[in-house]
C-alpha cells in the first residue's frame, strides 16, 4: 500500500532558484501563529502527493527552516534537487514541478534538538564554529538571522559560519552572510570545491571539512585570532550540517584537538570518558554511517587521537 494521500495545508508563496539544484521554496502555512513557533535549528516536514504517477502515493521529508522564527511571512527552505535518489519516488522531484501559489503539505509543527539551547546552551560563551555543507547552511542561516531579528546591532562575532560548496553560485545567502559580516562582525567564509577558471571566485578552495586539516587550522586560528593550537573545545563548539562525508571527516580532523562527538555509540567506540562533555553536534541529511565504528582500523587511530586530545585538554 503506498503512503496515503496528504491533504495541502500550505501554499508555496515564492521559489528562488539559485541553480538548477538549488532553491529558496517559500511556504506559508494555512494556519500558523504569527511568529515564534519554533527555534532556530529545527525543521519541517514537507510532502507531496504523486500526482502523475498515483499509484506511488505521497512522500514526505524533513527540510531545515533557514526562516527566521521572528521574520512574519512564509517559512523558507533551501533545498537540493537529489539527481540521483535512494526512494522510487523523491519529493525533490515533485518539489521541482512546483510553482508558485501551487499548494503542497507542510506539517505545522516544528522538531529537532539541532539548537543552540538543546547542544552547546545559550549561555556557552564559546566560538560557535558552524560547519555546512550545501543546503546544510540553512539551520545556521537561520540562527544568525534570528540574532538579527532579535538585535539588528547584535555582535555575531561568535559565530563562526564554514560554508562549503562546489561551485560559487552554489553558496546560498551569500550576500545577505557577507552583510552580517560587514555590520556585525559575523566569520563567515565561503569554499568551493570545484573553482573554473572565469569564475572570479577568490575565495576558499577545497571541501569545507578541509578547515580542520594541516596547514588549514592554522589559517583558521590565525583568522579567528587565536594563538597556533588554540582551536580547542576550551575555546570554540563545533556544530555540523549536511551529508555523512563532510560530518565524518570533520570528526575525524578535529579528535586530535580533543573534540568530543556528541553520539552515544561513537562516544562509546572511541572510548570517551562517561565525564568527558560533548563539544561537536551534528545534523545529518542522509543515512549513511558517519564514521564506520565497528572497523578497528578506522576506531583504533582515532581512539588515540582523542586520548590524547583530551589528555592534553585537562593537562592545560
Ligand atoms: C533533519 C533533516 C533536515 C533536512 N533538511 C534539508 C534541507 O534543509 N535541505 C535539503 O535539501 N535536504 C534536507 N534534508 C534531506 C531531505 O530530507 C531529503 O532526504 C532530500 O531532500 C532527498 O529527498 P528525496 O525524497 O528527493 O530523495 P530520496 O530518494 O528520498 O533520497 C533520499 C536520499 O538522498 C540523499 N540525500 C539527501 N539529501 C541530500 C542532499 N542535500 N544532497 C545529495 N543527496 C542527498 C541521501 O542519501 C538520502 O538518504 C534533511 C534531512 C533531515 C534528516
Amino acid at each position: 500500500m503506498p503512503p496515503k494521500p496528504l491533504v495541502y495545508n500550505a501554499t508555496l508563496v515564492e521559489r528562488v532558484d539559485l541553480t538548477d539544484a538549488l532553491t529558496l521554496f517559500r511556504v506559508l502555512p494555512d494556519d500558523r501563529p504569527a511568529t515564534g513557533w519554533f527555534t532556530p535549528g529545527q525543521y519541517c516536514v514537507l510532502g507531496m502527493n504523486n500526482e502523475a504517477r498515483p499509484e506511488l502515493g505521497s512522500v514526505r521529508r524533513s527540510m531545515s527552516i533557514a526562516s527566521a522564527p521572528e521574520a512574519p511571512g512564509p517559512i523558507e527552505f533551501y533545498i537540493r534537487y537529489v539527481s540521483k535518489p535512494e526512494s522510487d519516488n523523491p519529493l525533490t522531484h515533485l518539489l521541482w514541478k512546483l510553482r508558485d501559489g501551487d499548494r503542497l503539505y507542510m506539517r505545522p509543527v516544528a522538531a529537532g534538538v539541532f539548537t543552540i539551547k538543546d547542544t552547546v546552551g545559550d549561555d556557552d560563551p564559546r566560538l560557535r564554529v558552524m560547519v555546512a555543507a550545501g543546503t546544510g547552511s540553512a539551520p545556521f542561516v537561520c540562527m544568525v538571522r534570528s540574532e538579527l531579528l532579535r538585535n539588528p546591532q547584535a555582535d555575531l562575532s561568535r559565530y563562526v559560519l564554514l560554508h562549503g560548496a562546489s561551485y560559487p553560485s552554489d553558496l546560498g545567502h551569500r550576500d545577505e552572510l557577507q552583510g552580517m559580516v560587514e555590520r556585525n562582525g559575523l566569520r563567515y567564509w565561503g569554499t568551493v570545491s570545484r573553482p573554473q577558471a572565469g569564475d572570479g571566485w577568490t575565495g576558499d578552495t577545497g571541501r569545507v571539512e578541509g578547515f580542520f586539516a594541516g596547514d588549514r587550522l592554522a589559517d583558521l586560528e590565525r583568522r579567528l585570532g587565536l594563538a597556533p593550537g588554540e582551536f580547542l573545545p576550551t575555546r570554540a563548539v563545533i556544530l555540523i550540517c549536511g551529508l555523512q562525508g563532510t560530518i565524518g571527516t570533520t570528526i575525524t580532523n578535529l579528535c586530535q584537538r580533543g573534540f568530543v562527538p556528541d553520539h552515544k555509540r561513537m562516544r562509546e567506540a572511541l572510548g570517551v570518558p562517561a565525564e568527558a562533555p560533548a563539544t561537536l553536534f551534528y545534523e545529518q541529511y542522509d543515512t549513511e554511517p558517519v564514521i564506520d565504528i565497528k572497523d578497528p582500523a578506522v576506531v583504533d587511530p582515532l581512539k588515540a587521537q582523542l586520548a590524547a586530545g583530551l589528555a592534553r585538554l585537562s593537562g592545560s
